[in-house]
């Protein structure tokens, strides 16, 4: 009987594992993952779990009676430590597993500051644990400072600043969510927080976290060059994740800002990575960026279901698929519904197609190499999601514009 080993019980190490199932896999499969709590989905921790309205239960990703019925021999509490891949076997902290196939879903680890120190109040925000620690320090009494004005940073500030706290967001680039959207969106999208009371300062360098044993302040060389230090009773450090692939180092597998993959998600023969671990070459965007690397829910679930099918392939000898995608995502921020296709990465051109954004709803599109690369909604999902189509035909910028005025019409 063939195994399927799965690093990573989350997300796409869940999708593969229903995918082998509903695809027809009928061997073991054995999921290997770190955290010893259920599987909870990630994105309400920094919406509706940290502002205490869900609990635990509600994020389940799958209920009891699912997660039985997938026949996975499920190893929580189990870091995987090497890959060895030419005797097909996975190390771990608790014992070897031999396999037949692999599929690596280890995701994002959260970037620290250099010398963060420990102080109490001082949080990250990737697992339901952090959720948790970061809910019960938000009081209404409370300075919050989240250092990097990233999408999760955002969604705790508004979070917190919904449940009466004082909150001051830190970055260190000229505006909000400029990897994401770029400049003058970034800039648009946030104008939500300074209308709710969230101070965002852009252009300032965080020195230190201060404090000792609970944190008090952050020491910043301001946005004119001056040392300042900003008060603060609880530090969100939100400047993002580094893929988790510090335990292949040695495995042979080439690693570059995440698991380097061919079109079909393959690392190494029989080996395949999904989600936010993943860099892979997106037939569909290969003139903008030739591999990418991509922390959206939609595709990790998409790319767990992916891999699945191939290992199946793999496993009978036929040929595997490529997986080429127009990413997806969403953001809540106060009253603002964030959607995002495609990628601003390389965009040459932005514009606003629909809406007004001072009116808070509006869309925009993305072009890059004179064709459309991405389009931004705010609060405006009808103008979202028809350009899905647009993006995966990779409509001309004149294409586009046609679309746009005609659907304005
Ligand atoms: C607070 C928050 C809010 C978000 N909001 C949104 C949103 O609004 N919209 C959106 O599109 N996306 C959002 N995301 C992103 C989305 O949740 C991720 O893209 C998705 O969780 C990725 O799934 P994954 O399975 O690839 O990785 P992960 O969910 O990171 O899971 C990887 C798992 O592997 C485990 N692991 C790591 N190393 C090892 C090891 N060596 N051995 C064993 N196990 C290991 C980890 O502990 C983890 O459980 C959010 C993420 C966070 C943290």
């Amino acid at each position: 009987m063939s195994r399927v080993v799965i690093v990573g019980a989350s997300l796409a190490g869940l999708r593969a594992a229903e995918s082998l199932r509903t695809h027809g896999f009928d061997g073991e499969i054995a999921v290997v993952g770190k955290e010893t709590r259920h599987l909870y989905d990630r994105p309400p921790l920094s919406k509706k779990f940290l502002a205490g309205e869900w609990d635990a239960d509600r994020i389940r990703l799958r209920k009891p009676e699912e997660i039985v019925a997938l026949r996975v021999d499920w190893h929580h509490g189990t870091t995987a430590t090497h890959l060895d891949i030419e005797n097909k076997v996975l190390l771990t902290d608790t014992g070897d597993f031999t396999y037949d196939a692999c599929i690596i879903a280890t995701g994002g680890a959260v970037r620290r500051l250099p010398n963060q120190p420990n102080h109490t109040g001082i949080h990250v925000l990737r697992t339901i644990n952090d959720a948790e620690a970061l809910r019960d320090d938000l009081a209404p009494d409370k300075h919050l400072v989240v250092i990097g004005a990233g999408f999760i940073g955002l969604e705790a500030a508004a979070t917190a600043r919904a449940k009466g706290c004082t909150v001051t967001v830190l970055e260190g680039l000229p505006a909000p969510l400029i990897r994401g959207l770029g400049e003058s969106m970034g800039r648009t999208v946030a104008r939500v927080h300074h209308d709710n009371g969230v101070e965002i300062r852009c252009n300032v360098r965080v020195e230190e976290i201060l404090g000792g044993p609970a944190v008090s302040g952050v020491r910043i060389v301001n946005e004119h060059g001056a040392p300042e230090v900003v008060d603060a009773d609880v530090v969100l450090v939100g400047i993002g994740v580094a893929p988790a692939t510090d335990w292949l180092g040695d495995s042979g597998l080439t690693i570059n800002d995440g698991i380097v993959c061919d079109e079909n998600l393959q690392c190494a023969p029989g080996v395949f990575a999904a989600g936010d671990v993943a860099r892979w070459p997106n037939a569909l965007f290969a003139d903008i960026e030739p591999t990418m690397r991509v922390e959206h829910w939609t595709t990790a679930s998409e790319q767990g279901a992916h891999a699945a099918t191939n290992v199946i392939a793999h496993l009978n000898g036929e040929p595997l698929t490529p997986y080429s995608a127009v990413p997806f995502f969403w953001s809540d921020q106060f009253t603002s519904r964030i959607q995002f296709l495609g990628r601003g990465t390389n965009a040459d051109d932005v514009r606003v197609v629909a809406g007004n954004p001072d009116e808070g709803k509006f869309a925009a599109a993305y072009f890059g190499n004179d064709r459309l690369i991405a389009v931004l909604g705010v609060s405006l999902p009808k103008a979202v999601m028809p350009a899905r189509k647009l993006l995966q035909d990779r409509a001309t910028k004149s294409q586009a514009l046609a679309h746009f005025a005609e659907a304005a019409t």
